[in-house]
């Protein structure tokens, strides 16, 4: 018999905020150990929750670029769970009313297009972190991480192979970083995935029995489990290895197996209820449309837009790699108006400068005006490209003004013609050997002189201007 798969995916995204979702900890990444805390997200008796405004902007940014629909009144719910990274014994979530329903997602494999419906987006609160401590053998607490603002993005079981998910998943990460949701870093957990599988034969309207696979962190992971899961729930169908029961699994990626971890509790067990500490978010139309101006266009439209202004598809589909690119792509096109050189000093020398400094495209955080300037001077020739690309250096590291950098430090071409005389009779002079070699018919030595005069010059010179000057000079 032929079976298909069906798999429905829970997605965790960490929220590119400042501050906790209800207090004005730091939600930054990193830091020592409960260096982010505070008596609100610690659950100190008596402490009351505000909801940072900002996490709302970026839910309701996250449904509008997944197509959703946004629920006007919003509200915060209590569900119950003891765990000890969980202070308060319950985590604060939504669950009458997310922020989100009914959005979809388009996703291309090699068997085509396919539309992938969101059941629901929700807003919570991330746990904190448990360290084990081998040297005392004991497990310690770190609640840096608890209040952390995530996004739970709920897909209906629409997907049917790893191929899917892995599409799916990366069409959502491009998504959410065009948007500035999430730098959404699988490595550093900012990305995480819960993965709902089941089996059934082709054709069947039934669903099979479910299985979850919990806080799978790469993509490379979550393929090999999918794989695993479902010849796992096949065999067990048709060769009666094992009786499949509903159960939350853990993925072990290193043996290549899944293991049961605790069959899987319903909803009823989480006892959800309104949480009575959080006032209901009212989004009115004013915030809605102030959210709605500043989606940004999808990155494939972009790029569209990238090849009208003159851009090869393999140039816009490198700067729709990041936002980040493509804001200083947009900036210094329209300083400079000349896209090909915009694109290529983002593609290529600010890539070069990126990797030196071991920094990803999204970390470009130049100005786009700057660099547009830089540009100008470049094709106007009052600046040579190597001593462009010197300022270009220094703008990764200060803001400056390229021109004025460039007359400060003596970068700027000279047409002093004057000036140019004078290195050129000054080279000749100092090495008259090669003058006489010129002139009994040894050309060769004409472009190490004019090497000699650049050096001098320190290249700011117009080339052909230099040439003009050496030629009169050795005859
Ligand atoms: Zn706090």
């Amino acid at each position: 018999m032929k079976y298909e798969t069906v798999i429905g995916l829970e997605v965790h995204v960490e929220m590119a905020t400042e501050s906790k979702i209800f207090c004005s900890c730091s939600a930054k990444f990193g830091g020592e150990q409960n260096d982010h805390v505070c008596p609100a997200c610690c659950g100190m008796p008596g402490m009351l929750p505000i909801v940072n405004k900002h996490v709302v902007d970026l839910g309701m940014t996250a449904g509008m670029m997944l197509n959703c629909d946004i629920n006007r009144t919003t509200t915060f719910d209590k569900k119950s769970y003891y765990y000890p990274d969980l202070p308060n014994a319950y985590q604060t979530t939504q669950w009458f009313a997310p922020v989100c329903v009914n959005g979809t997602v388009d996703i291309k494999t090699s068997k085509g297009e396919k539309k992938v419906r969101i059941k629901q987006i929700h807003m919570e609160e991330d746990a904190g972190k448990l360290v084990h401590d081998d040297w005392t053998d004991s497990t310690l607490v770190d609640f840096n991480r608890t209040s952390v603002p995530l996004i739970e993005i709920v897909s209906q079981p629409d997907l049917s192979s790893a191929e899917e998910v892995i599409a799916y998943l990366e069409r959502l990460r491009s998504l959410l970083r065009f948007a500035k949701v999430s730098d959404c870093r699988w490595e550093q957990g900012s990305m995480r995935c819960d993965v709902n599988l089941s089996v059934r034969p082709e054709g069947s309207d039934v669903l099979g029995v479910r299985t979850e696979m919990k806080n799978m962190n790469s993509l490379s992971a979550i393929e090999r489990a999918i794989e695993y899961e479902t010849a796992r729930h096949i065999d067990a169908i048709e060769n009666g290895t094992e009786v499949l029961v509903q159960e939350t699994r853990r993925w072990d990626d290193i043996k290549g197996k899944s293991y049961a971890m605790r069959t899987k509790e319903t909803a009823g067990d989480y006892r959800y209820f309104p949480d009575p500490n959080v006032m209901p978010v009212v989004i009115d139309d004013e915030w809605y449309n102030r959210i709605k101006e500043t989606l940004p266009d999808l990155p494939e439209v972009k790029a569209q837009k990238f090849i009208e202004l003159g851009l090869t598809e393999y140039d816009a589909d490198q700067l729709i790699q990041s936002r980040a690119l493509c804001d200083v792509f947009e900036a210094a096109y329209k300083t400079s108006g000349l896209a090909k050189e915009s694109a290529n000093w983002i593609i290529t020398d600010c890539m070069t400068i990126l990797n030196k400094k071991q920094m990803t495209a999204d970390m470009l955080s130049i100005s786009g005006k700057a660099l547009g300037e830089l540009i100008k001077l470049v094709a106007e020739e009052k600046v040579n490209r190597g001593n462009a690309k010197r300022i270009l250096a220094v703008m990764f590291d200060e803001d400056i003004n390229p021109q004025e950098y460039a007359e400060k430090n003596g970068l700027i071409v000279s047409n002093d013609t004057g000036k140019l005389e004078e290195v050129v009779k000054a080279v000749c002079a100092a090495d008259p050997k090669s003058v006489e070699d010129y002139k009994n018919g040894k050309e060769k030595v004409f472009m190490a002189l004019f090497g000699q005069c650049m050096k001098q010059l320190q290249g700011n010179c117009n080339p052909q201007a230099l040439k003009e000057a050496l030629l009169k000079e050795l005859q």
